[in-house]
This record gives structure tokens, sequence and C-alpha cells, in this order.
């Protein structure tokens, strides 16, 4: 019989989930999903200092953003205190592991480098009921951190260090956000994480490829845990690795980005300009955007440096289909249609989206005085320039055709544009394909366009790392002074009326999330994404 895959999604709570978590957990989940089976997701709390109930529940509420079900197969680390507690006692019992009264300075030089073999440990070989004694006594809190270790006993001299009998349990006096001062040992990651895996009964556990070197450990650990009695009767899990996502000039590291956070650098963990799950959330990118990246780039033994640039335009994909359009003014300029009375309000229906037109239409209000974009009209037209011009014409979107017939200046710059629109042109009407031009402008009615700021983001950093992973681990990060702008713009009434957190595409400008303040007094949006620059060739 086949027996059912069960892989797992590990995060330690010691921070918010990053893009590079996205990837894991679509990778985990996914394969549980595609072959029928479970993912657990396993918060790996056996680490308190820097761990807390924050961190918790921010991974478990990105992995259901992203489309998981991160409940119902929900596990700590922490619960299985006891059974690693007694795991080691087993292990101490089969002669497996001892307790070393070294001190760290003396393990460390003991261990020997990648040329040299380690040595053994004047304790190595001391009595089981000794080792189980003080074991015991470390548990009870009768000794001072450093004091003694458990270390498994496998072989000094072995060319993998990872094998030079790894500490498997260190005292330390640290309250547990869950456990509180129930426990004064933890176990360390090589030694949790394999027997966690064990207990969950997962077959496939994935990790990044830094993990390689320690599988022997992993299978040590497993299999020694087989022969001292435990897990009988079970397939050991195994584990596999790949490599971890990069994406050029992003900092993919819990330790660097809780320094941003620190630092004060940014509003704090989901601020959108931080490549975490809740800072993309809030920066306006969808769970879908991931899903569909992490299906392109696909699960490698090699490492490889992303393109952002990739995962923008998955999310743009996604964006694109999805969201409503709006109108935008940037810069604004005047454009008086002469041929219209001050006090004319003319309705112009407006598609919500230009392909799915199940997604209805609205109204926007064509009259006198309207604003376009400052760009849509030069003086003196730059070759293969389309849009408005003294004596051309353009369509004003889903409006009329004008032409445009002079402009005002005030102190040597344009103020004004004047134009006469030609009555029989309108949008959706008969004889609107009788008029062909090459510009088609958007436009707002000066009267109902609401005044709104806009944030423009812009990288965090001014280093380049490239592909340098290392660079970017380790180098003192220049912050880039400008990675937040704020700007003014107008937008039609519907835009403002939107419920917090709508997303639209503005026309030619971009995708854009609506930000209100709690109370629903004042609101801004915040730039999700550039359009593809296509439409400047027009
Ligand atoms: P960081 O280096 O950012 O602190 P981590 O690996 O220490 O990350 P964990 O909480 O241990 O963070 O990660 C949980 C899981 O996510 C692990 O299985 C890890 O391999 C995986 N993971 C972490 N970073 C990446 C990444 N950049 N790409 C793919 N998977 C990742
Ligand atoms: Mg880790």
């Amino acid at each position: 019989m086949v027996s059912k895959i069960i892989t797992r999604f590990p995060p330690e709570p010691n921070g918010y989930l990053h893009f590079g978590h996205a990837k894991s957990i679509c990778l985990n989940f996914g394969l549980a999903k595609k072959f029928s089976g479970t993912c657990n997701l396993r918060l790996d709390d056996t680490n308190p200092e820097k761990e807390n109930k924050e961190f918790v529940s921010s991974i478990i509420e990105s992995v259901e953003w992203l489309g998981f079900d991160a409940t119902k197969n929900l596990y700590y680390a922490s619960d299985y205190f006891d059974f690693f507690y007694e795991a080691a006692r087993l292990l101490i019992k089969n002669n497996l592991a001892y307790v070393d009264s070294q001190n760290a300075e003396e393990i460390k030089s003991n261990r020997g480098t990648l040329k040299q073999p380690g040595k053994n440990s004047k304790f190595r070989e001391r009595e089981i009921t000794e080792s189980l004694e003080l074991f015991e006594k470390m548990k009870l809190g009768e000794f001072e951190p450093g004091k003694h270790v458990l270390r498994a006993k496998i072989d000094m001299r072995s060319p993998n260090i990872n094998l030079r009998d790894p500490i498997l349990y260190k005292i330390r006096f640290t309250t547990h956000h869950r456990q509180g001062n129930t426990w004064c040992i933890y176990p360390l990651y090589d030694f949790a994480h394999p027997l966690s895996d064990a207990i969950e009964k997962v077959s496939h556990s994935i990790c990044t490829l830094e993990f390689e070197d320690h599988r022997p450990m992993y299978d040590w650990v497993v299999q020694s845990a087989k022969k001292t009695g435990l897990f009988k009767n079970q397939t050991l899990p195994r584990q596999f690795e790949f490599a971890k996502l990069n994406i050029e000039n992003l900092i993919l590291s819990k330790r660097k980005l809780s320094e941003i956070v620190d630092k004060k650098i940014v509003s704090g963990w989901d601020d959108p300009r931080m490549p975490t799950l809740d800072g993309a959330k809030k920066r306006g990118y969808v769970p879908e955007g991931f899903i569909k990246f992490n299906h392109l780039i696909g699960v490698t033994k090699a490492s490889s440096n992303i393109e952002l640039s990739l995962l923008e335009e998955c999310m743009r994909g996604v964006l694109n289909d999805n969201v409503d359009r709006k109108i935008s003014v940037f810069d604004p300029l005047e454009l008086i249609v002469e041929n219209v009375e001050e006090d004319i309000s003319e309705k112009c229906f407006v598609p919500n989206h230009p392909k799915y037109f199940d997604r209805g239409k609205r109204e926007i209000k064509f009259g006198k005085r309207l604003l376009i974009e400052r760009s849509d009209f030069q003086v003196n037209p730059q070759k293969k320039f389309f849009r408005l011009t003294p004596g051309s014409r353009v369509r004003l979107k889903y409006a009329y055709v004008v032409e445009c017939t002079g402009y005002e200046l005030k102190d040597g710059v344009v103020s004004s544009v004047k134009v006469k629109m030609l009555k029989d042109s309108k949008s959706g009407t008969e004889n609107s394909d009788n008029y062909k031009v090459k510009g088609n402008i958007h436009w707002l009615n000066k009267e109902n366009a609401v005044p709104c700021e806009v944030v423009v983001f812009e990288d965090l950093f001014e280093n380049k790392y490239g592909d340098d992973e290392r660079k970017k681990q380790s180098e003192e990060l220049s912050l880039n002074t400008k990675s937040k702008i704020v700007l003014k713009t107008f937008v039609e009434p519907s835009a403002v009326d939107a419920p917090n957190g709508s997303k639209f595409q503005f026309e030619r400008h971009g995708y854009f999330i609506l930000n209100k303040d709690e109370k629903n007094e004042s609101c801004s949006f915040g730039k999700i994404l550039a359009l593809k620059d296509t439409w400047k060739k027009c």
C-alpha cells in the first residue's frame, strides 16, 4: 500500500513570514494537495528567546492568506517537550548520549575543524547512571547555564562536523511563550526537528539546501530513537532539500528584517516596503500572485536569483484580471470645452473592466471644465506624439472627440487648454466610429474630482546586492531615503467611496490600494505596482 504523503511547514515564530517562506508553503502545502496528503503547520518554537505570540498569529494568518488551511493540522514543537525529554533519556540509557561537563570553550576547541578531527570529551565515557542523574538535575534547574550539556554520542572524528557529538540540550533559564517557566533545558534544532517530524509521521521533510550537511544527523536521530524503542512499526521521515528562494535586491532573512524593524526604519513588519507576507498584503499584492510565481519558478536544487520583476509580473497578471479600473489625474491641467455651457453635466458610462463587462459599468460626468494630465498636451509636439496639441483631435475616453483650439499661459507655463467638442462623436453612439483619432486620453470633471494623496514605494535600500547572497546578509544597509514618496492626485468620486482595501487600476498609471483610516475620515492610495510601460509609446 502506498502510504499517505505528509509534509510540514515548520517556521520558527521569531518573525513574520517573508517571500521565501511563501515558496516553502506553496511547496509543502502544494505537494500535500497534489497527492491527497496533508501538510502540517508546525510552529517550531523550541528556541524561546526571540519567539512570541504575535509572531505565531501572524504566521497562521499569512498561511491562511495564501489560501491554505493553517488551523486544521496545526502543531507546536513545544507540545513535544516531554516527548523530547523522554527520548533524550532513552538515548542516554542506550549509551547514545551523555552529559558533557566541559565548558563552552572546551567544547568548541575540542570539536576540531574541517581539516582536523575532534577530540573526545573526558566526560564521554561517564557512567550512564551519572548522565541520567545529571540530566535530571539539569531539568530541575540545579545548574547554571553552560555548566552541563547533553550531547549525542556519535563520532568526534567524523568528517561531517555535525556528527561530532552534537549538543542535544542546553540549560536556558528563559520563559517560553507557551510553556512559561516549566522548562529550563531546551532541545536544539537538530534534535527536536527530526523527532517532531517522526511524531507527526511526516513522510517528506522538505527543507532548504543549507541543511543538506545536517541530513546524516537527521537520520541518526530518528534511527537512534527507533533503536531505543520509539516509532515502532512506523516508516521514518526522510529529509529532502531544495534551493532557497533568492530575489534580487530583496532581503529574505528574518534576522535582517527584524533589525530593520527594531531600528524603526519601517513602520513595522507589515510596512508595505517589507518583503514580508503582511507587508505584501498591505502593499496590495495578492496571494494568487505568489502562487503563480512559485508555480513558474518551480523547485530546484540549484540556487538561483530571481528578478523581482517576475514576481511583479505575476501580481500584475492577477490584478489585471481582477480589479476595476478607475480614473485619476496626477498632474492636472485644466481643459475648457468651449462649446459646452458652464452648468451642463452629461452622463458618460464607463465599463469597470475593459475585458469583463460583467463587472458592470459606472457613471462619470462630462462638463465644461475638465482635468487632463499635463503630459497629454504639448504646444510643440515631439515626433509621434498623438495626444493633444494645438489644432489636433483626441478622444476624451468614454466621451467625445475634442479639437484643440488654443491654450493659455501663465508665467510662461500652460495654465489651461481650450477645445471644441464634436457633438456627434460620443463614445458608444452610432457616429462615434466616424471619428478616427490616434490619441485617447483620460479626464476627470473638475467639479467632482477628489483630491487625494498617493504613496509611492521604492526599494528600501540603495545597496544593489545582485546575486551575492552573503553580501546581502552581512553588509550594512544603506537606506534609500526616497523609499516612500507622497504625491497628490485627483480621482473620480467612486474610487474613494469604495471600501477600505479596495484595489484598482488607475488607467494608464498603475495599480493602487485604497487605505482609509479607522474612522473612514481620511483616505489615501498606496501604489501597488506600475503598469507595463507600453502606453507611453502612443
Ligand atoms: P530566515 O533565514 O529568514 O530566518 P529560516 O529558515 O530561519 O528563515 P524558518 O522559520 O526556520 O526560517 O523557516 C521555515 C521554513 O521556511 C523552513 O523550512 C525554511 O527552509 C523555509 N524557508 C526559509 N527561507 C526560505 C527561502 N528563502 N526560500 C524557501 N524556503 C525558505
Ligand atoms: Mg530557521
